[in-house]
């Protein structure tokens, strides 16, 4: 058995974790579940929007599933999520994005997983004003950065399956940083002799993911690139509201859905949790257990065929709970 910290979170969280952790109990996976708190209601029963207690948690079982977390408006606090990706050093964030049956989107045959880099580029936040007109940020790319990402693209796409890579970038420009990125990128690729790499400039590849996204198997992409081609995806196949993610660092790993608390509809058992569960599928992959991940994807598709299953968000009559039950069931004992 496996410890697994297990974070509800705000608003709607706790109705979709309590129904992701049945799932999870249901096909037996084998995890020890410690719950933990985060966000506004760890704020206010703990005074900390992420306390040690969770740290700790996460820090023991390296492994955590996260529901969304309401971030208080003013009173300067810092985001959980980031917090989060530097104390573990979570260098990898990713979005598996695939169309599914009964949500309504623009593309009805994406399958693809987003790689980006979580820790350098322009969101290592080196700023500065140079004088009170002008200001700068620093783009910072390693090859150490650049390699493990790379490294970690080009094994899940070996893991998984998918024979097709794409490095995506803007080297023609910036050559130097972004220069390295691919050179690197391309010397792991080397490695995998049995995937086929592309290298993609950002703005093409804006175009070809809008126009012929089945092209695509696994992108592997900078911090800046990645977070808005991975929402450019998201939307492709229905939205924030049906995508699952993770960060993923060297020995600790964090499962979350993409959507945040909705507080409008938190405690009235409409919450779609298809996102959620999908992120928990993520994680027993993680963890090497795939027959289980694989049956928990097929009852979740076949539930969302069903109109009389699916919840309210995707026009079905279904509920938190009854939705559950209806995956439940497909699942068998
Ligand atoms: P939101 O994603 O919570 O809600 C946007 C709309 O989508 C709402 O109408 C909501 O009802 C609906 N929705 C979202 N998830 C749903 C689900 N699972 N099932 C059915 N409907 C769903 O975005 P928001 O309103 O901008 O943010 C609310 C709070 O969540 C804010 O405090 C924000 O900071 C936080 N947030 C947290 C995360 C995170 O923890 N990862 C991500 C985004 C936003």
């Amino acid at each position: 058995m496996m410890k697994l910290t297990v974070i509800p979170g705000d608003g709607i969280g706790p109705e979709i974790m309590a129904q992701v952790v049945r799932v999870l109990k249901h096909v037996h996976a084998p995890f020890e579940y410690e719950e933990h708190q985060a966000g506004e209601v760890a704020l206010n029963s703990l005074g900390e929007l992420l306390p040690q207690t969770t740290i700790d948690s996460i820090n023991k079982t390296k492994l955590a599933i996260k529901g969304p977390t309401t971030t208080p408006v003013g009173g300067g606090h810092k985001s959980i999520n980031v917090t989060m990706r530097q104390k573990f050093d979570l260098y990898a964030n990713v979005r598996p994005v695939r169309s599914l049956p009964g949500v309504q989107c623009v593309c009805s045959d994406v399958d693809l997983t987003i790689v980006r880099e979580n820790t350098e580029d322009l969101y290592a936040g080196i700023e500065r004003m140079v004088d009170e007109d002008t200001a700068e940020s620093i783009k910072r790319i390693t090859r150490k950065g650049s390699e493990r990402i790379a490294r970690y693209a080009y094994d899940l796409a070996q893991k998984t399956g998918k024979p097709r890579m794409a490095i995506v970038h803007k080297a023609n420009i910036m050559k130097l940083s972004d220069g390295l990125f691919l050179k690197v990128a391309q010397e792991v690729g080397w490695q995998y002799p049995e995937i086929t790499t592309k290298d993609v400039i950002v703005d093409n590849a804006c175009m070809q993911l809008v126009t012929k996204p089945q092209q695509f198997d696994v992108i592997v992409t900078e911090n800046l690139y990645g977070d808005i081609l991975s929402d450019l995806c998201a939307g492709l196949v229905g939205g924030l509201g049906v995508v699952p993610g993770a960060n993923i660092g060297a020995n600790h790993a964090i499962f979350e859905a993409v959507h945040g608390s909705a507080p409008d509809i938190a405690g009235q058992n409409k919450a779609n949790p298809t996102a959620l569960l999908q992120s928990a599928v993520m994680m027993l992959q993680h963890v090497g257990e795939n027959a289980k991940a694989d049956a928990i994807m097929k009852a979740l598709i076949a539930a969302l065929s069903d109109v009389n299953a699916r919840t309210g968000d995707l026009g079905g009559k279904g509920t938190t709970v009854s939705f559950t039950d209806a995956i439940i069931q497909r699942l068998g004992h």
